[in-house]
């Protein structure tokens, strides 16, 4: 686990090098759009819950099916069994059973009773919980994370900023589209490169309004088919836009 969480680390800071490197009309741009958001959807509440191990598990549940799936999910596991070592220890049949209104419940179950069992290696008879995560800098809580079975930059990501309020910056579908179509990232970036980029841009103070506000606009008007450009707010620092208003002329 350790030498993953080094290579990624080292990935990480790689990439952070030459986000340093971006010129200030990018991030006074970043600053621009940061106002146009807050402008059209405010500013989000943003209360973490104090429990990494719980977040963790309930991103993984959130996987591939809708907010209501995955939250009954959680909730049946919780109710279910009354400890994490509990749901670590019980055959997988169980736990699947647990958590079936989530879809994909084999591989969920496998993966939560993989990850528990990691941690438990790394703690020994201490209960299970992620309260390491508290000591980390925001680096290597990131690289610690993604170093378990199945744990992407965007979990990680998530479980940081939504439990401990870090200021990481998780990557969705919609955080993607809509940042490579106001052009602060190129279009051949990947979602995981997109992560250390936007966390270099992205001053730490903006990261939780900015996350949550760009998913609303990708739901609400810069939709992945017909996006509604003449009615967006934030059309005027769009390249996308830009490049259609250039074809039409
Ligand atoms: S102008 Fe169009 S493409 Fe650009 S952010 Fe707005 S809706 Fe999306």
């Amino acid at each position: 686990m350790y030498s993953l969480m080094g290579a990624n680390k080292a990935m990480r800071e790689a990439v952070t090098s030459q986000a340093a490197q971006h010129d200030t009309a990018l991030t006074a741009k970043v600053a621009r759009i940061y106002a146009l958001l807050v402008d059209t959807y405010g500013v989000p509440p943003w209360e973490p819950s104090g429990d990494a191990l719980g977040e963790l598990v309930a991103t993984i549940l959130s996987q591939h099916t809708s907010d209501v799936n995955s939250e009954r999910a959680y909730a049946q596991l919780r109710t279910r069994f009354a400890t994490w070592e509990a749901v670590r220890d019980a055959p997988v049949a169980e736990v699947e059973d647990a958590i079936r209104s989530g879809g994909l419940a084999q591989q969920k179950a496998e993966r939560i009773q993989r990850i528990l069992r990691l941690l438990s290696e790394q703690m020994g008879d201490a209960p299970l919980t992620l309260d390491v995560l508290n000591a980390l800098p925001l680096e290597d809580a990131l690289a610690y994370l993604e170093a378990l079975p199945g744990v992407g930059p965007k979990t990680a990501a998530c479980v940081l900023l939504f439990s401990l309020g870090r200021p990481a910056f998780p990557v969705d579908t919609h955080v993607w589209r809509v940042s490579q179509r106001l052009g602060l990232i190129g279009p051949k970036i990947g979602a995981n490169a997109a992560h250390t980029l936007l966390l270099g841009l992205i001053p730490p103070e903006w990261r939780h309004t900015m996350h949550v506000d760009l998913i609303r606009h990708g739901r609400q008007i810069c939709h992945a088919r017909n996006p509604e450009c003449p009615r967006c707010p934030l059309r005027a620092e769009c390249q996308y836009y830009w490049a259609l208003v250039a074809t039409e002329r």
